[in-house]
This record gives C-alpha cells, structure tokens and sequence, in this order.
C-alpha cells in the first residue's frame, strides 16, 4: 500500500504560541487582544458567560492555546435574542432611516478598512491561513458591507394591476424586514462569512444574534468593538461565542427568531433546517460542496492548470466550493496531470504569518485527522495518491497538496467532500460523459469549464446542476453576485440582489376604490 505520510517536506515549527507572534513581529495591540479572556456581547455589552464557562483558542501554527472565548450559555441566548427584538421592534435601530442605516454601515466598512492589518493578522493566526490570503478575506469583506450599505435606501416593493379581478383598486406591495436573525457562521471565512450574512441583514433593518465558529472566533470579537465604535445601536448585533451543538443548536430551534441563516456542513445544516422549520423560522442554508471540474483538450492548458491547482490548495482546500473533482479529456490527461502534479509539489507548506507560505496548516487536529482518514479511505479503494499526503510530525496538522488519479465515481472520496487540500481526479472521452460525470453527486455548490469553445460553454452551463459556474477560472465571487447551491449543497442565496428576497418579506396591500 501506498504510503499516506509525506516524508520529503517538512515545516518549521515553533516552541509556543509566544515564540511565533514574537518571530513574525506581530504588533502589541494584536498580542494584547490575544491575550484576553474574551467575552459575550449582548445589547452593545460584554460580559462572560452567565456560568462562567470558557472555551480554548487553539492557534493552528503552534497546536498551542492562543486565547480565550466565553462559552455561552442558553441563558445567555435568551438575553441575546431578548435584545434584537427589543431593538427591532422598538429600539434605536426601527426608527432608524435608510439613510443613517447606509451611513452606519459604511462607517463599519471604514473602521474594518482603518484596522485592515491588525484584523488580516488575527485572521491568519486564528485560522492558519497565510497572511495574504487573510488580506483578501478582510478586503471581500469590507467589500460586501459598502455593496449592501448601498442597497439600504434601495429596498421597494412594486406597484400591480389586477389580472383578472374585476372591479376598482390600487394594489402594491412593501418589502418589510424579516425580523431578527439567527446567523451561524463556519470557520474557514469567519469574518467574510459573517459580512455575507450582516451585509445584508443591516441593510433592510434586521436585527441579529450571531454565533461565530467556535474554533475562529477571534476577528468576530474584534468586529464587534469596531461596530461599538461605529454606533450601531444597542441589540442590533449580538454574538454569543461557544459550541455549536449547545449555543448554536439553541440558537436554530427558537422560537424568539424569525429566520436562520446558516453556512456549515450539510449534516449539521440539516439539523439547523428541522429546528427552524418546527417553528416555520425561514432560513438559509449554505452548506458543503463537491464542485466538479471538466478541463477539455481546446482550453488552455497551462493557465487550466494554475487555476486547478488555486481552486483546490487555496486556504489549504478548506473551501466550500473548491473545485475538488477532476475530469481531464483523454487526450490530454496524462500531460495535464504531469503540470498539475509539478504545480502541486511546488506550493511552500509553512505558517500563516510567513511571507513566504502558499499554504498554511489545516485548522485543527479534528480536521487533520478528518482528511488524513479520508486520504487513508482513498489509497484502500484504489486511487492512486500521485503526490502530497499528510506529514506527520506528531505537532503540526499539514497535508501536502495531494492529488489522486485513477478515481472513480464509486469512490468515497470523489463522492464525500473532504474539505482539505485534496483533489481527486479522471478522465473522461466526451462532452456527454463529463457531464453526466459532474452531475453524478448529492452536491451542487459549484462546477467549472475549462475550454475555449463557445458552444460548449454555453451548453453545458445550462446542463450543469450547480448553483454557481466558473468559465476558464475558479471561484470568481463578488458581492454583486449571488452564491449559494443546488441539492445537498442547499438553498437560499447569500449576496447579490437576490440575498435582499431573504432577509425580507413581501407584503401586498389592497386598497378597493369606490
Ligand atoms: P459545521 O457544520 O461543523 O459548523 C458550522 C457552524 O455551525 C459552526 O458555527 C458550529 O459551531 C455550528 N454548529 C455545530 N453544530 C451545530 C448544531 N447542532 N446546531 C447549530 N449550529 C451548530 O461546519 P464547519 O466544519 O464549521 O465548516 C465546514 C463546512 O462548511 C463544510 O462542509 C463547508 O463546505 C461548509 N461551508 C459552506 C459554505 C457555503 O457557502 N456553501 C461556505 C463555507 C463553508
């Protein structure tokens, strides 16, 4: 049997969290806020959890506790959801304007942009992603909270005519704010995920109670004294920092909210989906994803293989709509999985705040441990393992960018989302047989075409069942468009003009004339 541990690369490691922030120069302000014991914040308020409990920060780098967060209580929940509402219903923010709530909301947008490094840093230590990547998730999500600041004095409804009811009216409809969130965000974007959710949220006047991943929590924190300092009133965000399956459980199934919007993995979104809907809470599911990705023998190949190799190791593949399944056109596969594999064993493994690292460790043990057996699945059902794999050094969690040929749709790990840097890949002979190949899952997040034919282009972004389809790159997002999945990868759509339809209700008003 192949071998699962890679034995040519080796990190660098360090001796304790202090020793790495101290190597990298990581500046006083971010080594204070580190230090801290967190706490919860309710009603513009923090304090910690009613029993005290806390929560370990564990730095992906070191392996080593970094921070502290309060764990919320269900106690604490009550308050939480007890302050949105009073701050919907009554509060300072529903007698707010469009025009202050645009104004507040570009004001968050500046003091994220004033404190861009300090929070890029804290992203990157907390998740382990190198530092540049961290800058991008920081810039998308000042991005996303000034596209939905502009939407703030857009939300209409419409004017109708009657179809077919005889007689004498004027009808139009109002969109109204659907009420108070529950927001449950996943730890590989924590900060741009949670802007996905608030962006939008804000904007029409929705009140929210947020519960950030409890392994990355740190520039949720951060985000929320900045949004202090910016004056958003009183209750209009809470979070509530602490385990997913007390707080955020909790969270799902009361009766207090009126939608969920939630971004996770499919298992636990499912659970999320039959809380809410015991209450009928609307909600948003954006949940995990096995994108496929067809390269033909017309792209071009070069360029395929940078952007194959990108949509799979960036943020170490933890992504959800990395483009993790491989189809390469017979006449090409062996030259393409020739570059891909050299690409692969060109990204440098080291630690987040390294400017030279392409590649950070996996966010935790229990992930590492995840992809390693996942990797393990895939040598045992036949695949070949044509690089990468994890190292196993008894201290750090990285995998190697790893690719597997040989694969089958049979196969765990081409039907299971691994979610680590970890590709598999087949070949395929013609244009039907890739697409059945791609459709061939219980996922739909995403799915990518690599060729230079127009036709096929066109044919086969209308045939592909995914929520999103990139042409001749990967992963191409904007807040101007909106994201979300088809089948298992869920419903609901984050960003965009379409998110605006989910944060809100449409109400038609009659008025009969004499
Ligand atoms: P996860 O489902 O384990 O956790 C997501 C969030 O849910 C966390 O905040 C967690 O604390 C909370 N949670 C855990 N158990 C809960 C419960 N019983 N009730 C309510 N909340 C609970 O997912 P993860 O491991 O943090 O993230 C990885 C997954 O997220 C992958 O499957 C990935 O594809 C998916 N994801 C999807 C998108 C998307 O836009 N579709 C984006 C990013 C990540």
């Amino acid at each position: 049997m192949t071998s699962l541990f890679n034995t040519e690369t080796t990190v660098k490691t360090f001796q304790n969290p202090q020793a790495y922030l101290d190597s990298y120069n990581v500046s006083a302000g971010v080594q204070k806020f580190l230090a801290r014991q967190h706490e919860l914040f309710i009603g513009n308020v923090w304090k910690p959890a009613s029993d005290g409990g806390t929560v370990p920060v564990i730095e992906p780098a070191t392996g080593q506790q970094v921070s502290t967060l309060a764990n919320a209580t269900v106690g604490d929940l009550e308050e939480a959801v007890s302050a949105a509402r009073s701050a919907f219903e009554s509060g300072e923010w529903a007698t707010q304007t469009p025009l202050a709530r645009e104004r507040m909301i570009h004001r968050l947008a500046d003091l994220i942009e004033e404190n861009f490094h300090e929070l890029a840093t804290l992203e990157s230590i907390d998740v382990g992603k190198p530092l540049s990547e961290a800058e991008m998730d920081i810039q998308g999500t000042i991005d996303t909270y000034r596209y939905f600041a502009g939407w703030a004095t857009k939300i209409t409804g419409r004017s109708g005519e009657p179809a077919g009811l005889e007689g004498n009216y004027v009808a139009y409809t109002r969109k109204e704010p659907v009420g108070v969130i529950g927001v449950i965000v996943p730890w590989n974007f924590p900060l741009q995920t949670l802007a996905w959710k608030l962006g939008a949220a804000l904007a029409v006047g929705c009140t929210t109670v947020v519960k950030p991943p409890e392994v990355t929590s740190l520039t949720t924190l951060r985000f929320a004294e900045l949004a202090l300092e910016a004056g958003i009133p009183a209750g209009v965000i809470n979070i509530l920092t602490g385990k997913g399956s007390t707080v955020g459980a909790a969270l799902a199934s009361h009766k207090g909210i009126d939608k969920v919007t939630f971004t996770g993995s499919t298992k636990t979104g499912m659970s999320v989906g039959h809380a809410a809907l015991e209450n009928m809470t609307r909600m948003t599911l954006e949940l995990g994803g096995k994108s496929a990705v067809l390269v033909f023998d017309d792209c071009d190949l070069d360029k395929a293989v940078e952007e194959v190799a990108f949509g799979i190791f960036f943020n170490a593949g933890q992504i959800c709509d990395a483009g993790s399944r491989l189809y390469v056109q017979d006449s090409i596969y062996d030259e393409f999985m020739d570059k891909l594999v050299a690409n692969a064993r060109s990204w440098k493994l080291g630690v987040g705040l390294d400017p030279e690292t392409m590649i950070g460790p996996l966010v935790s043990d229990a992930q590492y441990r995840s992809v390693t057996a996942m990797i393990k699945t895939g040598v045992e059902e036949g695949a070949t393992l044509l690089c990468g794999g994890p190292i196993d050094d008894g201290i750090t969690n990285y995998v190697a960018p790893s690719i597997f040929g040989d694969c089958t749709n049979k196969m765990t790990v081409v039907r299971e989302e691994i979610f680590g840097p970890v590709l598999v890949a087949q070949r395929f002979s013609t244009q039907e047989e890739a697409l059945a190949l791609a459709n061939d899952s219980e996922y739909g997040l995403a799915a990518t075409i690599y060729s230079q034919s127009l036709n096929r282009v066109h044919q086969l972004s209308k045939s592909l069942k995914a929520g999103s389809v990139y042409v001749n790159a990967q992963s191409s997002i904007d807040p101007a468009m909106p994201f979300g999945g088809y089948k298992k990868s869920g419903f609901g759509r984050d960003l965009g003009a379409e998110q605006l339809d989910y944060v809100t209700e449409t109400k038609t008003v009659w008025i009969t004339l004499p």
